[in-house]
């Protein structure tokens, strides 16, 4: 059997597996400072930490569990997305966005998703696993190091790469909580954004959880007919269950709800369908993020044309709802939402 994922260990699981080294309690400290504050990718470099202890630790756990594959820039560099391989094999894809004055990274929770959106490259490909909370934890650090090299640093997450993060709830709250933890990494929780295509009972559970992190919604209709079609997960949660529970989740923690709307060419993005949307989220303490639909190999409609974004924008914000059109970032490397396909895979 493989050897565990030293990032797979909260700081009490770490605790005692040093205890059982007969370890001092002061080296979890040490410990978690090298993985979660210094970065370092190898036993080796915890030069605090005596030697046939490094040794028993390298032998005992993996802490450098992927393997870049691939990694793609944009033309204008702003945007990369790298490929990475697991211990088993399987690929996961996470993109770098740059900005003036911020950096973001979009992370995967899942290799491939059961959901299996129309339009969206990773719902294509099927479900392979969830990954680990350390699996998704790696994602961050890869990139942390890289800009910390540059003298720069990572401002936001988003769960938006591949896969479900409500169907890996406890991964994903683990590796959550491990960023925000203030002895590690102390990510702001307002920095991280989970986006879910509206699995209610864990939006449920979210919102008892009462954390600063940012929710978003994928809705992409307001028709429950059209959104059953373009979004198979809206059968068995459909859009009458959802709103209400979307609004609770407002009520309770006081935060905003995003809500994520791909338009579709001739499908969702009429008047109407702006008007029937306005009409759900009146009075909801949310925002809406219009994105023009990326491609996708398996889906053969079109993104709406920058003239109906804008319109229906324009009809969002004369409804008083509050409206954002997303710029499309690394389309031509297939590094858009929905484009991440984990390409060794589907090839
Ligand atoms: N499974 C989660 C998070 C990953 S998908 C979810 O569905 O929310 C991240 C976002 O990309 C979602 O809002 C999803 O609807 C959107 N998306 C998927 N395919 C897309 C495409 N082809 N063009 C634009 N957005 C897409
Ligand atoms: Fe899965 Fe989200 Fe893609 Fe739907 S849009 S298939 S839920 S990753």
């Amino acid at each position: 059997m493989a050897k565990p994922l030293i990032y797979d260990l909260d700081f009490e699981s770490l605790n005692s597996t040093l205890a059982e080294l007969d370890q001092p309690p002061f080296r979890t400290q040490q410990l978690w400072e090298g993985l979660y504050t210094r970065l370092y990718t190898d036993f080796s470099q915890f030069s605090n930490i005596p030697k046939d202890l490094r040794d028993s630790l390298s032998k005992q756990f993996i802490i450098n569990p992927l393997r870049v594959q691939k990694s793609l820039r944009s033309q204008d560099g702003l945007t990369e997305k790298v490929l990475f391989a697991l211990q088993d094999g399987t690929s996961v894809e996470a993109v770098l966005m740059r900005y003036e004055r911020r950096n973001s990274l979009c992370i995967s929770t899942q290799v491939g998703c059961p959901v299996g959106c129309v339009f969206c490259a990773t719902g294509q490909m099927g479900f392979v696993r969830s990954l680990s909370s350390g699996e998704i934890l790696a994602q961050v650090l890869h990139f942390m190091r890289q800009l910390q090299a540059e003298n720069q640093k990572l401002t936001n997450i988003v769960y938006m790469g591949m896969g479900e993060p409500f169907l890996n709830y406890e991964a994903t709250m683990d590796s959550v909580r491990r960023l925000m933890d203030q002895q590690g990494l102390n990510f702001g929780a307002r920095r991280i954004t989970i986006s879910t295509v509206g699995i209610i009972p864990k939006i449920e559970q979210f919102t008892e959880e009462n954390l600063q992190v940012n929710l978003a919604v994928s809705l992409h209709a307001a028709d429950n007919a059209l959104r059953s079609q373009l979004v198979p997960a809206n059968r068995m949660f459909p859009i009458n269950k959802l709103i209400p529970v979307c609004k609770a989740y407002t009520e309770k923690t006081h935060r905003r709800i995003s809500f994520e709307y791909a338009l579709i060419d001739g499908v969702n993005d009429s008047r109407e369908a702006a008007l029937a949307l306005a009409g759900l989220l009146k009075g909801m303490l949310c925002h809406v993020n219009l994105i023009a639909l990326n491609p996708s190999k398996k889906y053969s409609l079109q993104g709406s044309p920058k003239a109906k974004v804008h319109a229906f924008s324009a009809t969002l914000e004369e409804q008083g709802i509050p409206v954002s059109i997303r710029l499309r970032r690394g389309v031509e490397i297939q590094a858009g939402c929905g484009q991440l396909a984990g390409a060794e895979i589907t090839a």
